[in-house]
């Protein structure tokens, strides 16, 4: 990304190095600070971290950072690009990166006053936001926290169940349903080389569309069964017959069916084929593999929390969809980035520790001393 903006700046003044001013979005979520400013503040103050940006003695201006976030912002297929890459790293490194997915949105209020009205009692609806791109939408109850609207934008995300590290994620107005994102985060997991064998959404996704989605794209939902009228007539239940419910014996994944048998054997076709949707899903609700892989699907709430906690995906400081999207884009950006470089310092750390196994011991004996093993 550094090369890529450095050719964008082949005239004009000169300004600071860009690898300075990529160092400053990292030190933005790395010290979770909600403006630039305060990042600006941070970095003149501490001479080593002005050594590690290469701007020892010179830190940039607040105006230069502003100037750089815009420039990114008409840039943001750079952004999109470095992203990917990093994504691919990571698959490099971690192999089951990316297999199994956990999809959720969650709530970012916008730093903007969503109120209906101009004054308390006033009658006269405001027609105008400070955040016109932020809109009212619902989010559910967390903790001692109420349920009910919010006024701002929700994160869509796709997280990895094994790494617990995001894989795809978009921003978008609060009030689009959650539901209308979930091809699109699986297009663009595959795009960055995820497998995206499985994905386990909530009960709020139950619809069929997102199975039949999801099924197109060769990956398997996991989503709990929400009381539709067909649920309460009991359609989601396998076959039946004198000697009981029918039992599961398998899915084929190519045909899109999976089987089911009568529980002695003695009915004439012993054995059925049902076509997946969404009340027979080709993984079934009651089994043991379905319990397992749903009860991952907490990574995602995981990664919500510590990126809105530990590196300052809140509050938000900007208002408008594309800038909100850079603060996320940077924000997750960084998140990779620090398990891009963690993965690999654990591998190549690993040849130096075997290598050392075949050195002779620190102390070697003395020669003609005989050495006898206690
Ligand atoms: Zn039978």
């Amino acid at each position: 990304m550094i090369a890529d903006l450095q050719e964008t700046r082949w005239t004009g003044r000169p300004g600071y190095p860009v690898r300075t001013m990529v160092g400053l979005c990292l030190v933005r979520s790395l010290y979770a600070l909600p403006t630039w400013t305060r990042v600006v503040a941070l970095v003149a103050d501490h001479w080593k971290l002005q050594r590690a940006l290469g701007c020892e003695g010179k830190p940039p201006s607040k105006w230069a950072v502003y100037r750089f976030a815009a420039k990114l912002r008409e840039n943001a297929p750079m952004v999109e690009r470095c992203i990917d890459e990093v994504v691919e790293g990571l698959k490099a490194k971690l192999p089951s990166y990316g297999t199994d997915l956990a999809i959720d949105a969650s709530d970012m209020p916008a730093y903007a006053n969503g109120q209906r009205y101009v004054s308390k009692d006033s009658e006269v609806e405001r027609n105008w936001h400070t955040d016109p791109d932020a809109s009212w939408g619902h989010r559910s109850a967390v903790s001692t926290r109420r349920g009910g609207g919010f006024f701002g934008y929700r994160l869509h995300m796709a997280t990895c169940t094994a790494t617990d590290l995001p894989v795809t994620w978009t921003v978008e107005t609060a009030k689009a349903h959650e539901t209308r994102f979930v091809a699109d985060l699986l297009d663009t997991a595959k795009r960055r080389g995820a497998m995206a064998a499985t994905a386990a959404l909530d009960k709020g996704y139950d619809i069929e569309r997102i199975h039949s989605e999801c099924m197109e794209r060769d990956c398997l939902p996991l989503i709990p069964l929400k009381q539709t009228p067909d649920v309460k007539r009991g359609d989601h239940k396998p076959p039946c017959c004198e000697h009981g419910e029918w039992k599961f014996a398998g899915s084929d994944r190519k045909r899109g069916r999976s089987k089911w048998r009568c529980p002695t054997g003695e009915c004439a076709p012993a054995s059925t084929w049902v076509k997946a949707d969404r009340l027979h899903p080709l993984v079934p609700r009651e089994s043991k593999r379905w319990k397992a892989a749903y009860r991952k699907r907490g990574s995602v709430e995981r990664e919500f929390g510590r990126l809105k906690h530990s590196f300052g995906l809140k509050p938000l400081r900007v208002r408008g969809l594309d800038r909100v999207r850079l603060h996320a884009d940077l924000t997750i950006l960084t998140k990779l980035a620090c398990a891009l470089l963690k993965a690999r310092t654990a591998t190549s750390a690993k040849p130096r520790r075997e290598a050392r196994r075949g050195l002779p011991k620190r102390s070697p004996p003395r020669s003609g001393v005989p050495v006898r093993r206690q």
